[in-house]
């Protein structure tokens, strides 16, 4: 089966095929970091993390470069308030994003550019810019002049008007109306000591060079994706694709990938609308970063996602009779040799990859996943399969695994202190000492150790 992606570029499903044989070059755009990121962000960023795995899955050797902005107007103004360095109000930024990233079991992208560290680089394409004629300056501003970029629009399908091609843009970010963009902005006092003094004046880069400088560094002018959140679309996207293409007389990249938004109560979540959740707020409340990743993960990439309390517990118990169907392989004693598993194991993997080569389809792969749960637990109910049956399942469910990154495979693993816990609270039942062994079975709660009383005696799992 070939994979096929939809692609904005072209507005449908189109088979996907990269520029060299097996190698992927990706570009995600990254975090502002002013602000712990929000779940809306790491719904962008697990999707990204999805499509990076797939594609790894599918043998692609990816280079995935998601950039860092650590100066815009948000960060000038988040360090200028606390009174900081813009280094080190966006050095904690950043360490926080990492930490939320392997929380959530992110997997580290090849490279993370930081924009400050680039500033010659967007320098520079702005020159290129200029000499080619696509720019004019009006107050020490220099703006891209989108009426000589022939196919402005063609990413958003916006319209470029008569009027609105006169009026220019100061801000990065504004919507719904096709104007000169910003490449250049020169020191105001609102920015402090916040400037780079280039061969364009005392100043700093608009937002939406940073990427593209920094794609074209890294990438090279054409790559195969390009990635982000539906609200990059426009202007953002449609503006790197100007810049790019107008620079380097070449197509920029051949594959838009973009996730639709987390919302909240019908809205985008967002830090303007201040109707966010951080990672943190969420891991605080008890949901481990593996269910706030199936939680993000589990609806198409494509459809806006609520978020809701009863979501999230809804995703850890789906995780959880994942996480218990896992454990249940890994103790499975044995049984009657199943001749037919063999084709039910490669059917299965075959349809998950079907439904991931579907244009990433996330909820047909987890119910191609719980259907086959369901079956195997009852095979493992009646005895009819064996060991070596079971560690076929095994193999292949961690396997998939490695794309979507939901199970816990060190889960089993606990600290020599637990263990002794365990056994004092199992000393304590034994001589019927309840309150010492409830006692200390709260204590393992808090630590995140579940106990279970059954019949072949107690036995003990993590926390989802
Ligand atoms: P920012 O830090 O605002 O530049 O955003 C980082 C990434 O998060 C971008 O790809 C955005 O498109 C994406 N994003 C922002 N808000 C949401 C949301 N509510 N749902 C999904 N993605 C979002
Ligand atoms: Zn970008």
């Amino acid at each position: 089966m070939s994979l096929k992606f939809f692609n904005t570029l072209e507005r449908k499903n189109v088979e996907f095929k990269s520029i060299e044989p097996n190698k992927v070059q990706m570009y995600t755009c990254g975090p502002t970091v002013y602000d712990y990121g929000h779940i809306g962000n790491f719904r962008t960023f697990v999707f990204q993390d999805i499509l990076r795995r797939y594609l790894k899955y599918k043998g692609y050797e990816v280079t995935q470069i998601m950039n860092l902005t650590d100066v815009d107007d948000k960060t000038i103004k988040g360090a200028q308030l606390e009174g900081i360095s813009l280094k080190k109000f966006t050095e904690r930024y950043t360490k926080a994003f990492f930490e939320d990233r392997d929380t959530l079991n992110i997997e580290q992208a090849e490279q993370y550019p930081k924009a400050t560290n680039y500033i010659a680089e967007m320098v520079k394409m702005i020159m290129k810019l200029t000499e080619k004629g696509y720019t004019y300056q009006n107050g020490g501003a220099i703006y891209f002049d989108i009426s000589k970029f022939k196919n402005y629009g063609k990413l958003s399908g916006i319209k470029t008007q008569e009027t609105s091609r006169r009026s220019r843009i100061k801000k990065d970010e504004y919507k719904d109306e096709a104007i000169d963009f910003i490449l250049w902005k020169p020191w105001n006092k609102n920015d402090g000591d916040i400037f780079w003094k280039t061969k364009l004046g005392k100043g700093r880069p608009g937002w939406h060079t940073e990427c593209s400088a920094i794609a074209n560094l890294y990438l090279g002018p054409l790559f195969d994706i390009h990635s982000g959140g539906v609200d990059l679309i426009f202007p953002h996207h449609e503006n790197e694709i100007a810049q790019s293409e107008a620079a380097n007389d070449s197509k920029f990249a051949n594959y838009w990938l973009h996730a639709e938004h987390l919302i909240l109560d019908g809205e985008k979540m967002s830090k303007s609308l201040k109707n966010i959740y951080s990672v943190r707020d969420i891991t605080k409340k008890g949901y481990s970063g593996r269910t706030i990743r199936y939680l993000l993960a589990s609806a198409h990439y494509r459809t806006q996602l609520n978020f809701t309390d009863a979501g999230l517990k809804q995703a850890e118990s789906s995780l959880e009779r994942l996480q218990d169907f896992i454990r249940r392989l890994k103790n499975f004693e044995d049984g009657k040799n199943n001749p037919e598993l063999t084709n039910k194991v490669q059917e299965f993997s075959r349809m998950f990859e079907a439904e991931m080569d579907n244009d990433l389809n996330i909820p047909g792969a987890l119910s191609v996943i719980f259907d086959f749960l369901k079956d195997i637990n009852r095979l493992m109910d009646m005895k009819e399969i064996s060991r070596v049956n079971v560690d076929d399942v095994y193999n292949t469910m961690i396997r998939l695994d490695k794309v979507l990154g939901f199970i816990n495979t060190s889960e089993e693993k606990i600290s020599e202190k637990i263990k002794e816990l365990i056994i004092h609270r199992e000393e304590a039942r034994r001589s019927k000492d309840w309150k010492k062994s409830d006692l200390i079975r709260d204590e393992l709660l808090k630590k995140g150790i579940i106990l279970e009383d059954t019949l072949d005696g107690v036995k003990w799992k993590k926390k989802q």
